[in-house]
Formats: structure tokens, C-alpha cells, sequence
């Protein structure tokens, strides 16, 4: 088992119950998708794995690990993120961009480049679009430079919250496929959010349906979805 939640609820500070008691387990490898309506607190359980939310109560582990305890540098390296609009730096050229992880976490710069250029190199892109500002790339091109920052680290993690949603649907297909083929050569375990059903149920290896509230409603196999009344 890769990541463990026991029990886990996050209320924010104004009273907002956001996560309520949930409890699942996500497998080594493959694709784990978070499905469910807006607001039912998937992002924020995609966003507690790496702490960037604490939950109130309960507990998440990877590898039998509590996240808790896992330094901020360690957790950085291995687990990737990525957002719905790749969030670069728009001053910053790919290649920098792609460095900021590596950097982050201490690599010095003549090993942040190298891996840099690989993460790029693994999502497609070339080194002359490398060395090109994020506004002169495409929407789908700026949104694969999410992912190989992601990659940048060598994590054994990559959450992605909304990765695909930003971008039209024949872009969108390349880039589940990509994220596919990343996951298989690289045996990582991607963690993905999604509001879309069949988005969930083409690309996810399991998937936990959440509802309104916070509650885990099911966690199946694609294909126990695809059968359901
Ligand atoms: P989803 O990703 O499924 O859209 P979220 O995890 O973003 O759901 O949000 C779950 C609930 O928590 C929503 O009601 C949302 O408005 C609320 N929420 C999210 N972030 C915060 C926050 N920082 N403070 C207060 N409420 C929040
Ligand atoms: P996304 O849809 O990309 O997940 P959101 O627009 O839901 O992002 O949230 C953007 C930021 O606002 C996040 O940091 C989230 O935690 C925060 N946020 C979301 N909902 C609320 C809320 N009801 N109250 C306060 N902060 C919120």
C-alpha cells in the first residue's frame, strides 16, 4: 500500500467540514482518481498528502510512514504537484522553471539542469522550447512543463489536481495518454482530481467517488462503475 488516510477530516477555521472521516487506501502504481462533484473535498485531500493542508483530525501515512513526520525537503522531492494551470513563472524560461524543485531542494545547479532537461526531455518537449518563456508555448505545451517539474525530483508520488481541465478535449486526450505512459515507464503512483465521471473512469486504475460533504461514497475499479445500475 502506497498511502494510507485513517480516519481523516479537515474543518477550516471558518467551520467549513471539508474532508469528514475518511478513510482509504491508496495502491503502489497506477492511477488512484478522486471523483466527485465541486466542493466535496477533493482537493483538499489531495493537498493534505503533501501537507500543504494539515488535517484536523487523523492521520495519512506513505509506505507505513505518517506524512507528518516526513521533513518539508523530503516530502518535496518525492511528491510531485501539479495544478490546473500549470502555474509557472511566466519570467522564468522552461528550463528554469522546470529547475525551481530541484533547486528548492538543495541539488546544485549543474544536477537541477541535468534533471531538468531529462523531466522536459520525458514529457516531449525539445531543448529549443526548453530555453522558451512559458506565454510562448501553447496551453497543452505550458501544462506538460507542469508535469515535468513535477518529474524534476525523481518523486515516487505526482498529485494532480485538475491537470487535463484547462485545455480542449483533443489536447486533453494527448495529455491523459501522456500522463499514462509517464505513470507506466516511470512506475509512479499519480494521484489525480477530477469533477469529470468519464474522465475518472478512462484513466484511473481505481477510483474514489466522493460526495458532498466530504464522505468517501465508494471507492471501485473503473469497471465496477461502468456496470453500476
Ligand atoms: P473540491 O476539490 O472537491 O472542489 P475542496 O477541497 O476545494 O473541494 O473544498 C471542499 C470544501 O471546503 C468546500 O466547501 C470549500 O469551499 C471549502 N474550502 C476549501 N478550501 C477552504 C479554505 N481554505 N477555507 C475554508 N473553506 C475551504
Ligand atoms: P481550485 O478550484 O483550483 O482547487 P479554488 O479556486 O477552489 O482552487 O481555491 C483557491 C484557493 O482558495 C485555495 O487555496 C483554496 O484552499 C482556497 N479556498 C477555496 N475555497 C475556499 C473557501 N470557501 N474559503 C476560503 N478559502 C477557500
Amino acid at each position: 500500500m502506497m498511502i494510507r488516510f485513517e480516519s481523516v477530516t479537515k474543518r477550516y477555521p471558518d467551520g467549513t467540514t471539508a474532508v469528514d472521516d475518511l478513510s482509504l487506501e491508496v495502491p503502489r502504481g497506477g492511477i488512484t482518481v478522486f471523483v466527485g462533484p465541486s466542493g466535496c473535498g477533493k482537493t483538499t485531500s489531495l493537498r493534505m498528502i503533501n501537507r500543504m493542508v494539515e488535517p484536523t483530525e487523523g492521520r495519512i501515512l506513505i509506505n507505513d510512514e505518517d506524512v507528518a513526520d516526513r521533513k518539508p525537503a523530503r516530502l518535496r522531492r518525492s511528491i510531485g504537484y501539479v495544478i490546473q494551470h500549470a502555474g509557472l513563472f511566466p519570467h522564468r524560461t522552461v528550463l528554469a522553471n522546470v529547475m525551481t524543485v530541484p533547486t528548492l531542494i538543495g541539488w546544485d545547479k549543474g544536477r537541477a539542469r541535468t534533471a531538468a532537461m531529462e523531466a522536459i526531455e520525458k514529457v516531449g518537449l525539445t531543448a529549443d522550447q526548453a530555453s522558451r518563456y512559458p506565454a510562448q508555448l501553447s496551453g497543452g505545451q505550458q501544462q506538460r512543463v507542469g508535469v515535468a517539474r513535477a518529474l524534476a525530483s525523481d518523486p515516487e508520488v505526482v498529485l494532480m489536481d485538475e491537470p487535463f481541465s484547462a485545455v480542449d478535449p483533443l489536447v486533453r486526450t494527448d495529455l491523459q495518454n501522456e500522463v499514462r505512459r509517464l505513470q507506466r515507464e516511470l512506475g509512479i503512483t499519480v494521484v489525480l482530481v477530477t469533477h469529470d465521471i468519464d474522465e475518472a473512469i478512462s484513466l484511473g486504475d481505481h477510483v474514489a467517488v466522493m460526495r458532498q460533504g466530504g464522505h468517501l461514497a465508494q471507492l471501485a475499479s473503473p469497471g465496477e462503475l461502468l456496470t453500476e445500475p
